[in-house]
């Protein structure tokens, strides 16, 4: 048995229960990109990331010990919660590693494409290079998705516009995949949500073909892609609070029940409550409906960890 990292876990004979409801391997965590309607509104939490050898380790091990143990994973583990996965950049001996780095660990030892949900590359180059990595290799991905929102920061400048137009351009082949995400099996490697309040929907909308004309996709493409569902999807805003209170987004829809908790049911595709290793080496449990994180501990009652410095 040389999965290391977890012997905590084993220790406090909770690694099995962890293995199943693993939802999260943090490769970075936190985010101040400030969106109006995340829950990191108001955060101003350095983004921490994950040295990328430990990052490695700690997903060989994870997937040492599922084969190990007979587990199969229930779900898409993800490299990130509240954050942005494309904001992951660390130097690694003379190498940057980039999110790209994390998509190809997680398909070598976890068995399965990253999932990558990102509000784009606000065009730094080491994420624009992550992204075009990913589009030359999209089997490391199990489904990319795009958010486009009037709640970015950067909505209404041009900077924006041409960012989200050059990230199009660059995702767009992957339309032509399927996706290999399990919990959507009949989806496109790629997605973008467009999400808006319904007041905004049409000034969204018409941003959304503004950007998809200057990512100069080939005839027909963009139109295909407004009228397919499973290529841009407008979605709603719900109002899952933030670090400073109830959401700012104006005509959020509320999810808070009569006890005041949020409370947002998606048993359909996610399990209430999920396990997360973070980058302070930290297993947290999630509840993924109430949008909260709590301590998670063992059989001794002490919070549980994993073991960082065999993972270094
Ligand atoms: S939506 Fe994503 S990019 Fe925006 S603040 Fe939240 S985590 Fe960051």
């Amino acid at each position: 048995m040389a999965y290391t990292s977890l012997t905590p876990l084993i220790e406090e004979g909770v690694l099995d229960e962890v293995l199943e409801g693993l939802g999260f391997l943090h490769a970075n965590d936190h985010c101040r990109r400030n969106c109006t309607h995340c829950p990191a509104f108001g955060d101003t939490t350095p983004v921490q990331m994950t040295p990328f050898a430990t990052l490695t380790r700690l997903a060989h091990d994870v997937g040492e010990a599922f084969r190990d143990r007979g587990i199969t994973a229930q779900r898409s583990i993800v490299s990130w919660r509240i954050s942005d996965p494309l904001d992951y950049h660390v130097r690694d001996g003379r190498t940057t590693r980039t999110t790209f780095d994390v998509a190809r660990i997680w398909r070598e030892h976890l068995g399965q494409g990253l999932y990558l949900v990102t509000n784009g590359s606000e065009g730094k180059r080491f994420a624009r290079t992550a992204l075009r990595d990913v589009a030359a290799a999209p089997e490391v991905v199990s489904q990319v998705k795009l958010t486009v929102t009037p709640c970015d920061q950067g909505w209404g400048s041009e900077r924006y516009l041409h960012s989200i137009a050059e990230d199009i351009a660059t995702l767009a082949p992957l339309w032509d995949l399927g996706s290999t995400r399990m919990e959507d099996p009949s989806g496109l490697r790629f997605r973008i949500n467009l999400k808006s309040t319904r007041d905004r929907r049409e000034e969204a909308l018409e941003f959304m073909a503004q950007a998809l004309e200057l990512a100069g996709l080939r005839p027909g493409a963009a139109e295909k892609a407004m009228a397919d569902p499973r290529r841009i999807s407008a979605k709603d805003i719900y109002d899952l609070g933030s670090y400073v209170g109830d959401s700012p987004v104006v005509n959020a829809i509320s999810i808070k029940g009569d006890n005041g908790k949020r409370f947002k049911s998606t048993a359909d595709t996610r399990t209430h409550h999920q396990y997360g290793i973070y980058p302070d080496g930290g297993v947290r449990v999630i509840d993924m409906y109430e949008f909260k994180v709590y301590e998670a501990t063992g059989e001794s009652g002490a919070p549980l960890r994993v073991d960082l410095r065999s993972a270094a």
